[in-house]
């Protein structure tokens, strides 16, 4: 049996084993926002060892006030920009930000399960 993750106020569990098997869907498909906190541009510019200014022209988008990975035409959709489109995972994966780590289990798909099910196949029903 797999161990499945939980979390409260969610009607579904996420096996996280489903990630070895996926080509990274949650990476890729439709546009959006990947929003990154201060912390995370810090963070990921030392680890690329570029200074802020040039991480932020050549990786982010800036909307309103806060600031988005940028994305790139990929497989008739879009990836991510830090999308390894070779190993087809995360390529930052140690340094990916918050909306990264607790996807699936966004407020969003609270009650919309049949959109996070089509989008990702580690999610199990309760
Ligand atoms: S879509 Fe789900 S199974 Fe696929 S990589 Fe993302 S979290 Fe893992
Ligand atoms: S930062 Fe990593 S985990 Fe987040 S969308 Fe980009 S490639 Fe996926």
């Amino acid at each position: 049996m797999e161990k499945l993750i939980k979390q409260n106020g969610f009607n579904y569990a996420f096996n996280p084993k489903a990630c070895e098997s996926c080509k990274g869907n949650c990476c890729i498909g439709e546009s959006g926002y990947i929003w990154v906190s201060t912390q995370n541009i810090m963070d990921i510019a030392n680890h690329l060892k570029i200074d802020i200014d040039k991480f932020i022209t050549e990786y982010l988008t800036k909307i309103g006030y806060r600031y988005s990975l940028k994305e790139k035409i990929f497989e008739g959709g879009f990836r991510c920009v830090f999308f390894d489109i070779e190993k087809r995972q995360c390529s930052i994966y140690d340094l990916r930000p918050l909306q990264c780590r607790t996807f699936p289990f966004w407020d969003h798909f609270k009650n919309n399960i049949s959109e996070v099910e089509a989008e990702c196949p580690g999610i199990c029903k309760l």
